[in-house]
């Protein structure tokens, strides 16, 4: 039996809960000992195994098995942490937020159920991986790409509804997502958008609805287990041109910023715009032993030679354009002008052509796994965690949270790895934290960071869009306009649609009336 019990439910209370769902799902996909629940640990946590500890894990196989798992939860008050692949490291992985919660796994409901091969829409189920969605369009020559991200082990939709960002001209997830079918916590079955219209032939074509869109209430939320969604993809190109340039100084970063913001508006660049320091390379290199010999930061003199082994500048970015060649070279162009403004750096061109092999890169659509090695950077028995705050696309804003953070990153002895993806109107800058698990004062100090870090965040007026599971009421709390009446409103839903407060309580900071009230 497990080793923790959901809040509110003793030993007999919970076993006959498990045996209930057992008899949903088949006693095989109904777990409870400690060697069954290890894969719902999170692999990379910072803090105590304790913090989140799935009491259980359930799987149903389809939308009515988990209907029925959902009774069985109301009825005797269990808690459910739903996931789709649980490969959300960084942030948690397949760990619920509240110890004790049975995660509700989905990666059963594997279907690609159909890819509409003229409009490039993919209906997929929570447990199909990135790597399942490329290889069912390869197999059956759909000429669409998926956008995948750097770690494609995860499940498509999971990913979405987290907002996450991959790479490819459909990368921006949220906004690439059509349509959603929901399960509610009271066990009613929802289509969004027009697919609340029986027969609806719109259904993942047309991202709003008549009246209210309720798509992103279902997102980075415990409203609601998402069974279903339409994902659009990349029409095949003609053609992918590259343009990858490398940058000296720490404070290109500004002007790549301020060089890029209007292109990007204006349309001129295509699929993910994410700048990211040498770091990112030699982290997922395995090589740390060779410039230090403890857990402290590699000193930054030895920096300079580290990115000439790697022929790395402090910032590399690769711009992709997607299309017809006679629009890729004159975007290409445009990009090359503004640039001579800035550095006389050359730009790398590299060029793709229909018909010719895909390269093993996920801005070719292609999925790969090979980035988790940064986990290891510091030891076998790694982790990392992702600070990610959103910032305007200002030269000076970005200039100075990188030289920030760096300046915190030093203070508490970690190698710096950041990011910068560029949106449309925003930029997402994510800062890497890399650290033993067994070394006390390491895990320590990667708290102690990212505490940090969040608080020089909060006083800009810049938020995080995402975290870990144990920062997450910390998060919330810093969205505190009017008193946080957002958040008030999250948690006065919450009581609405989950009144037994039986789904992730938790999340994003949103908890149910019961745990709320024995929390305060
Ligand atoms: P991945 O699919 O990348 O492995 P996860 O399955 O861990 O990612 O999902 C990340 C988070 O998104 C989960 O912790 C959960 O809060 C939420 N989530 C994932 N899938 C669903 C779903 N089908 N319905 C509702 N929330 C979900």
């Amino acid at each position: 039996m497990s080793a923790v019990l959901p809040p509110g439910l003793d030993a007999a209370g919970f076993a006959a809960a498990m045996r209930a769902f057992a008899g949903v799902v088949g006693s095989e996909y109904a777990l409870v000992t400690e060697a069954d629940l290890i894969p719902y640990h999170d692999a990379y946590g910072f803090d105590s195994l304790d913090n989140h500890h799935p009491g259980g894990a359930v799987a149903p196989a389809d939308v009515p098995e988990l209907q029925a798992v959902l009774r069985i939860a109301n009825e005797r008050g269990v808690p459910l942490w739903p996931i789709s692949r649980g490969k959300n490291y960084g942030y948690g992985g397949a760990a619920p937020r509240m110890s004790g919660s049975v995660v509700l796994d989905l990666g059963r409901m594997r279907r690609i159920i159909e890819v509409d091969a003229v409009h490039g829409v993919a209906l997929v189920e929570p447990g199909v991986s990135f790597f399942d969605l490329h290889e069912h369009l390869q197999r059956e020559n759909i000429p669409f790409w998926a956008s995948v991200p750097g770690n494609s082990l995860g499940s498509v939709l999971g990913n979405a509804l987290e907002y996450g960002l991959g790479y490819g001209p459909t990368g921006d997830r949220a906004n690439n997502l059509a349509g959603l079918e929901v399960v509610l916590p009271n066990g009613e079955l929802i289509r969004t958008g027009t697919g609340a219209m029986a027969g609806s032939s719109c259904w993942n074509l047309f991202p709003y609805s008549y009246g209210p869109s309720w798509d992103r209430m279902f997102m980075q939320s415990n409203f609601g287990v998402v069974t279903k969604a339409g994902i659009w993809l990349y029409p095949e190109p003609e053609e992918l041109l590259t343009l990858d340039i490398e940058l000296p100084n720490e404070t290109d970063i500004g002007w790549l910023i301020e060089a890029l913001a209007p292109l990007r508006m204006q349309g001129v660049l295509q699929g993910r715009i994410y700048a990211s320091n040498f770091m990112r390379v030699v982290m997922g290199s395995g090589r740390r032993s060779e410039w230090a010999s403890d857990n402290r930061a590699i000193p930054d003199e030895r920096h300079p030679e580290i990115m000439e082994e790697f022929g790395l500048g402090w910032w590399g970015i690769g711009l992709n354009f997607y299309g017809a060649p006679a629009l890729n070279l004159a975007r290409a162009k445009v990009v090359k002008d503004v640039f001579a403004r800035y550095t006389t750096q050359p730009f790398r061109t590299s060029i793709w052509q229909r018909g010719d092999p895909r390269p093993n890169s996920p801005a070719h659509g292609v999925p790969i796994s090979f980035p988790l090695r940064l986990g290891n950077w510091v030891s076998p028995n790694g982790g990392h965690l992702g600070f990610s705050p959103v910032l305007p696309p200002d030269r000076a804003a970005v200039e100075q949270q990188i030289s920030r953070s760096r300046e915190l990153f030093r203070q508490h002895d970690f190698d710096f790895y950041g990011a910068v993806t560029l949106g449309e109107r925003h930029v997402n800058v994510v800062n890497m934290l890399a650290y033993d698990r067994g070394d006390a004062d390491m895990t320590r100090r990667a708290e102690a960071l990212f505490r940090a870090l969040m608080a020089d965040a909060k006083s800009r007026g810049y938020g995080e869009y995402r975290s870990h599971l144990s920062f997450m009421d910390d998060v919330a709390a810093t969205y505190d306009f009017n008193g946080g009446s957002m958040h008030r409103l999250n948690e006065w839903m919450k009581d609405a649609i989950d009144p037994n407060g039986i789904l992730a309580p938790g999340k994003q900071g949103i908890w149910p009336r019961r745990f709320r009230e024995a929390r305060a």
